[in-house]
């Protein structure tokens, strides 16, 4: 084995961090790095697994674990016999936290779409989450800095940006006069013009700023699909979750955009069989898939994290949580399938990626004609769809 192994579990941000450290880490030999997450018990013991799974490939190697687990378990994850080192989540992306060359990541090679991490931590304390335990308070990139490694990205060959963040929309508050993301978005669209597609990844509805609304709503850069950091569709759950908004918000929301912009694609995270909730609150997170017409749903079976409020709370058995994430999920399909049916007949301008798929601005994926360059953004009239793909 000679380059870097970087093996990333999670969210996109840990991708977008991969990446980074993939490029500050090239020159080093003989070393796996997991970028671990512990978002849910799955996604721990996803953790382990890849632990144990690098070590049995590399048996040689020096093999160093960072990313969420390794501030939230760190003992235990230390103690395993295959980890050689940890890394503090919040110095994986500092050369000296690896003794290599250099202040800052250099940016990765060119990619067709590119995870720009805007925002890193999270000041909420929604009773589920273990995230600030393992990415600390929340902290913003200067716009400066934005536009600096977004315009890297672009001059690298990125054709697509998604803007990505712990919590997305709190960018900005910890800057000299608190701007809202909406300015950020802006000023990239000002000021790297070759920039034709910007993405949102996952935000919190009710902390959209009327900038990024505005934005979200008329400028055809700003790509119509937003995926809402949502959890849950009743509002005696989502007190209980310590959410910020109720579900008339969110369904207010997105009739307002939807009004707006027709084309526009809606996501949302979902949590079943959270702690206390009963046959009703189901249901309303059953409707609120319909209601708010979610085509990209991640559906999440509730689990205990320890150290957080839902975690004593009295808890549904395994097998509730897992038949009301199925429940869901089947919901979840039968609103895409609808939704890819209704794109039929459209000709979409397809971004390729490199296995043969590219996405639509509205986040369909779509089957590409052999031979498509990666990067190429071409037009496609959609025919039909099978198994999830546009084609
Ligand atoms: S907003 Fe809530 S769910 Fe999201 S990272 Fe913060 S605490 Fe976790």
């Amino acid at each position: 084995m000679n380059a870097p192994q970087i093996i990333s579990l999670g969210c996109r941000m840990n991708i977008a961090e991969s990446e980074e450290m993939r490029a500050m880490l090239a020159g080093e030999r003989d070393l796996v790095v997991v970028n671990s997450c512990a978002v849910t018990g799955e996604a721990l013991s996803q953790t382990r697994k890849a632990i144990r799974r690098a070590r049995r490939d590399h048996p040689a190697a020096r093999l160093v674990v960072t990313g969420c687990a390794a501030e939230i378990d760190r003992a235990a994850l230390g103690a395993m016999e295959e980890v050689d080192g940890l890394v503090a989540n919040a110095a994986k992306l500092d050369p000296r936290a690896w003794n290599v060359a250099g202040d800052a990541p250099p940016i990765a090679p060119a990619r067709t779409r590119a995870f720009v991490a805007v925002q890193n931590g999270c000041d909420h304390a929604c009773t589920f989450c273990v995230i600030p335990q393992g990415r600390g308070k929340s902290r913003s990139l200067t716009v400066a800095e934005v536009l600096q490694e977004v315009g890297n990205h672009c001059a690298a060959g990125a054709k697509e940006i998604v803007l990505t963040g712990v919590d997305l929309t709190s960018w900005g508050h910890d800057l000299a006069n608190s701007p809202r993301l909406g300015a950020l978005v802006q000023a990239i669209l000002d000021e790297i013009h070759q920039l034709t597609r910007l993405r949102l990844s996952s935000v919190d509805g009710i902390e959209i700023d009327e900038g990024l609304f505005e934005l979200l709503a008329h400028d055809a850069r700003v790509m119509p699909h937003l995926h809402l950091s949502l959890q849950h569709g009743a509002d005696m759950i989502l007190k209980r979750m310590k959410r910020r908004h109720l579900r008339a918000d969110a369904v207010g929301l997105v009739a307002r955009v939807k009004a707006l912009r027709a084309d526009i694609s809606i996501g949302a995270d979902l949590i079943a069989g959270f702690p206390t909730e009963d046959a009703a609150h189901h249901a309303a997170n059953l409707a609120i898939i319909d209601e708010l017409d979610i085509v990209h749903a991640h559906i999440f079976p509730y689990s205990p994290r320890p150290g957080t409020p839902a975690a004593r709370m009295p808890q549904l058995p395994r097998e509730v949580v897992k038949a009301r994430a199925a429940d869901l999920r089947a919901r979840a399909a039968a609103r895409r399938a609808a939704w890819l049916e209704s794109l039929v007949g459209e000709t979409l301008p397809v971004l390729a990626e490199r296995d043969g798929t590219g996405y639509a601005p509205n986040y369909a994926r779509v089957a590409l004609p052999e031979g498509t360059r990666a990067g190429e953004i071409i037009e496609v009239t959609v025919r039909g769809f099978r198994e999830g793909l546009l084609v």
